[in-house]
């Protein structure tokens, strides 16, 4: 997958978002920086130059390729910090709450990927509606199947697109189909960290569900991974509903918490990323500060399960600030388009008292998420330095946001505008690695893969 660091250098002009600052810490309308005729320079896969048409027009190498997207808006490309490929088939799935949702929905269809075919097909439309959305990066849960993980990071690398994902650990609590055993997950995962991990873009993420589906012998067996091989990220769920904390506290009574229980494992550090945290508490909000630990906020689920509402605000709280990125968590999540995440995190805010500002919501879709990954500098940053991972996103993309963004006096209500009204039809274009994988007006196929 070297053609980008081959390619000539290519300039998108549109308008361009940026951040000079993070705005939860940060006045949020000084933090954003807005060019209404810009222009980013790609070469090499990376981000090379971000500035005004004009300066930056004369000074472009020969051969550049001009790319005009005219007033569509040139991002950092989303950042989804929580999402179940598997679970596409069943997404929005009706009557339950997370425990009785597990049990009738996801399992059954989970059990499916045994299957590498239907793993290959799923993985292969999944990517796709990923890039449809304008997010380049995503931290997956695959299935218990070493298989699942293969069809993933297999489609993953065909875009260079910067992936991460892992196999899920059970070994209790879930139908027989569906269970390894400490050792046997330890050594499925172990193969996958030796195939795919650091291989291209693609990053391995050992994925114990979450504490109910896991012996604490598997617990120990994932932090012992973690603990071989540098680098690797961790992902599984924390405090979502509150019978699965009940369940916790019944299933391990000498921990002192939820979070403690994957603490006692090793399972709590930098690359840790916790999915909801809805009911944490202030204990569990500095344990992660001081680990470096993320939690993905995931506003449409929650809503969906019913499972409550996330206290962004005093997550991100500046004395002991929490890593917090945004998640769809599809099949419980009814979206992969991170700007429908926004319009429910910006009501889930509402329903606790604050206001999320655009700025704001853009910076959690994007650099906010880089950080959760502890990838800040690399991804979700439009800047000279970054990889060329980017969204492009058309404020005229129906009826009714061509009419409503006619009225928009400046940036920040055109962004709001975008994350109220905004979903999948909205992205013009998605690159990655320096290469345009998603063109929406492309004739014939609107995707390409990165060799192609
Ligand atoms: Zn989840």
């Amino acid at each position: 997958m070297s053609g980008a660091a081959s390619a000539p250098p290519v300039a998108l002009r549109g308008q361009t978002v940026a951040f000079r600052a993070d705005p939860f810490l940060d006045d949020p309308s000084r933090s954003l920086v807005h060019e209404r005729d810009g222009l980013v320079l790609v070469e090499g896969g990376r981000i090379r130059a971000v500035g005004p048409y004009a300066a930056l027009a004369p000074t472009l190498p020969p051969g550049t390729e001009l790319v005009e997207y005219g007033d569509a808006i040139i991002s950092a490309g989303f950042v989804d910090a929580h999402v179940h490929y598997p679970q596409l088939p069943m997404v929005g799935a009706y009557g339950e709450q997370l425990l009785e949702w597990l049990d009738t929905y996801v399992f059954p269809t989970e059990a499916g990927f045994a299957d590498a075919e239907h793993a290959a097909r799923v993985a292969r439309f999944f990517l796709r509606e990923l890039l449809r959305c304008g997010t380049t990066t995503a931290m997956v849960y695959c299935t218990v199947h070493p298989q699942s993980v293969d069809a993933f990071f297999a489609e993953a690398e065909r875009f260079d697109a910067l992936m991460v994902a892992g196999k899920v650990l059970m070994d209790r609590n879930a139908p027989a189909n569906l269970l390894d055993t400490a050792q046997r997950g330890h050594d499925e995962s172990a193969a996958l960290i030796r195939r795919w991990h650091g291989r291209g873009r693609q990053h391995y993420c050992v994925t114990p569900r979450f504490a109910p589906t896991s012996t604490e012998a598997q617990l120990d067996a994932a932090g012992a991974l973690l603990r071989a091989t540098p680098g690797l990220f961790m992902q599984t769920h924390l405090c979502e509903n509150r019978a699965e904390i009940d369940w916790v506290r019944e299933l391990f009574p000498r921990r002192g918490s939820y979070l403690d229980v994957y603490a006692h494992a090793g399972l709590v550090g930098r690359r840790s990323v916790f999915g909801h945290g809805v009911h944490l508490g202030e204990e569990d909000f500095c344990t992660c500060h001081a680990a470096g630990a993320a939690i993905a906020h995931c506003p449409t689920s929650n809503l969906f399960l019913g499972s409550g509402l996330f206290r962004l605000f005093d997550a991100v709280e500046p004395r002991r600030a929490v890593r917090v990125g945004l998640g769809t968590d599809v099949g419980a999540g009814t979206s992969l388009s991170q700007l429908q995440s926004l319009n429910e995190a910006y009501k889930v805010a509402q329903l606790t008292g604050h206001r999320l500002h655009p700025a704001q919501g853009f910076w959690l879709a994007t650099e906010g998420g880089a950080r959760a990954l502890h990838l800040e500098g690399r991804i979700g940053r439009l800047a000279a330095g970054a990889d060329a991972d980017l969204c492009v996103l058309d404020p005229r993309a129906t009826p009714l946001l061509e009419f409503r963004t006619g009225f928009c006096g400046g940036i920040e209500e055109l962004l709001f505008v975008l994350m109220t009204l905004g979903d999948d039809r909205v992205v013009r274009a998605t690159w990655a690695a320096g290469r345009c994988v998603y063109d929406r007006d492309r004739e014939g196929d609107p995707f390409s893969y990165a060799g192609a």
